[in-house]
């Protein structure tokens, strides 16, 4: 990958860093005025809770996003980007077009994706 990709690649990311942002103080927000309404029903206030806790998830995990959005602005940096950090191989141009979060190559992030579906998935021990 030449300068001017990684370039690109690193301004996709920084758009992509802010979106997120903006969507996790989004839920934050939204979370906050769920506290803030006061419930007067018991009933309701147990649903009330649980989308507490959906939204908390929620940007959790795009917390974690914005994490390896960082740290691939880093490795545009220090010009290791593109690299698969499990074989080393070059990593596809249109799949890094696709997610350019991502730290692996295809054959990398599918082989890992198997390991965890046998790992957690219903048919243990069958492959
Ligand atoms: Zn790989």
């Amino acid at each position: 990958m030449n300068k001017k990709e990684m370039e690109e690649f690193r301004k996709r990311l920084l758009n992509l860093r802010e979106q997120l942002w903006i969507e996790v103080k989004h839920k934050h927000a939204e979370a906050s005025d769920l506290r803030d309404t006061g419930v007067p029903d018991p009933g309701d206030a147990s649903m009330t809770d649980d989308l507490r806790d959906f939204l908390h998830v929620l940007s959790d995990s795009k917390r974690e996003q914005i994490l390896e959005i960082d740290e691939a602005i880093r490795r545009i940096e220090d010009g290791s980007y593109g690299i698969c950090t499990r074989c080393e191989e070059e990593i596809n141009m249109k799949r890094l077009e696709v997610q350019p979060d991502t730290h692996y190559c295809v054959s990398c992030k599918e082989e890992l994706e198997e390991r965890e579906a046998v790992k957690s998935g219903p048919e243990q021990g069958k492959i």
